[in-house]
């Protein structure tokens, strides 16, 4: 398609640019049929349609001030307090709303950053102990902050390995961070074992729930065994729950949670010196869009306990179904044992790439990891209805690649193939930034 350079002269009417839209958009992730197995959670038309009225309401309004926008304050308030609620949190639990999973990360690795350069002044070069498995939003805040990340490895359950862990620990390490649970298998540390070296060594630990914070709760609640990961755990500190995850809000919305006001304290900025006035801001951004605070709240107070119970429920029963079809065809196998309902699976006797191929032709869209080479599977309420289908194409599509010597060579396999299997990881990263600069031209 032609890309416009120049802002039109004269306004296009309105309707001719929706139903532009309209049509672009039907070139998109066919998420709402349960095609896409990531990046949308949806819980039903009747709930979005309500998450969107709330959302319009404070469309224009501006978080950036509290006092302006007591509404927001209050909305954000709230969500906080339940959250923390709901994760095990007491009334010293203090937080903030952020724009998503990756900003709440961002923010609670630069309190640790703020918080030890004050009370471990002896520290210059300070280090986040973290498994391979962690979101790449920590080495994003540390690319941003100028922390380094020490990795520690994870055993064959794809928890990360506690006693390669603790002699990963250096005078260093600032903060320690597990995972409940990682988005690649869907497993969740051993964050009890973890939480007590941090303790002992009296750093920080952070635990990423960006994915599971709002469905390990209810997945206990229902009988499911969760082991232990939010503040009852002793040395946690601090929490990551997106809300626009499994907590089923509009898009812009996570919580970022502490174990005390005082290390929360390091997250917040302020500038007294500025012309423009004495100028605070809690977390990364300027403005703060206020629908998606407005939307989260309207979410967690709709839903509620009983919803998310349900919708826990049916998507972890949908995952199940799901994962026992894979596991009923031949050459494909469950990596781990996920503790809820995101998953990867590979194959020992075909290309796992090949596979994803022949089922983007048929419409579903699977997300490719590496390391082993692998597929991937984020399972909400909205697949039920999808499961059979998509087990039958699979099946279909695994005949397909099998009967296929070339399937490896073709489509985007031969890429995520080389891609898997370049020993050179900086090389990849120069691909992948070419390709960047093309996409966003
Ligand atoms: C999604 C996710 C993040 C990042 O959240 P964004 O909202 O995409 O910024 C971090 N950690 C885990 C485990 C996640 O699943």
């Amino acid at each position: 398609m032609s890309v416009k350079t120049s802002i039109p002269g004269k306004g296009i009417p309105k309707d001719e640019l929706l139903s532009r839209m309209e049509s672009m958009r039907n070139m998109d992730a066919d998420w709402r049929s349960g095609k896409t197995w990531s990046l949308v959670y949806y819980a039903g038309e009747d709930h979005t349609g309500f998450l969107k009225k709330a959302h319009n309401m404070f469309f224009s309004e501006n978080g950036l001030s509290p006092l302006a926008f007591p509404s927001l304050k209050t909305f954000e308030n709230e969500v906080i307090a339940m959250t923390s609620g709901m994760l095990g949190g007491d009334e010293n639990v203090f937080g903030t709303m952020t724009s998503g999973g990756t900003e709440s990360i961002l923010m609670a690795m630069k309190a640790y950053r703020q918080w030890a350069r004050k009370t471990m002044p002896s520290v210059k070069e300070p280090e986040v102990l973290l498994p391979v498995t962690a979101h790449p939003a920590f080495e994003k805040a540390a690319h941003y902050f100028d922390l380094k990340t020490v990795h520690s490895p994870v055993g064959n359950d794809f928890k990360a390995d506690v006693n390669a862990t603790r002699e990963l620990v250096s005078d260093n390490t600032i903060v320690m961070v597990g995972s409940a649970p990682a988005y690649p298998h869907g497993v969740i540390d051993p964050i009890t074992e973890l939480a007590a070296i941090a303790k002992q060594k009296e750093i920080g630990f952070h635990v990423d729930s960006c994915l599971g914070g709002f469905m390990l709760p209810w997945l206990n609640k229902l009988g499911y065994p969760i082991t232990p990961f939010d503040f009852s755990v002793p040395g946690v500190t601090s929490i990551s729950a997106d809300v626009h995850k499994y907590g089923y809000a509009a898009k812009g919305a996570s919580v970022v949670l502490y174990r005390s006001k005082e290390l929360r304290r390091h997250q917040f900025f302020v500038y007294s010196d500025w012309p423009g006035g004495i100028y605070a801001s809690p977390s990364m951004t300027g403005t703060r869009a206020g629908g998606s605070i407005a939307a989260a709240w309207a979410a967690l107070n709709s839903i509620g306990e009983e919803g998310y119970m349900r919708l826990a429920e049916s998507a972890m029963k949908t995952a199940k179904a799901v994962m026992e079809g894979i596991g009923g065809i031949k050459g494909l196998y469950i990596l781990g044992k996920p503790d809820m309902s995101v998953f990867s699976f590979a194959s020992d006797t075909f290309d796992i790439f090949a596979l994803g191929d022949a089922m983007d032709r048929r419409g579903w869209h699977l997300d490719r990891q590496q390391f082993p080479s692998s597929l991937h599977m984020m399972v909400t309420a909205a697949h039920e209805k999808v499961a059979e289908p998509f087990i039958s194409d699979l099946r279909e599509s695994v005949e397909e690649v099998i009967t296929n010597p070339k399937a490896s060579a073709e489509g985007t396999a031969a890429m995520y193939g080389m891609a898997a299997s370049l020993p050179d990881r900086k090389a990849v990263d120069g691909f992948v930034l070419d390709l960047m600069d093309e996409i966003f031209e």
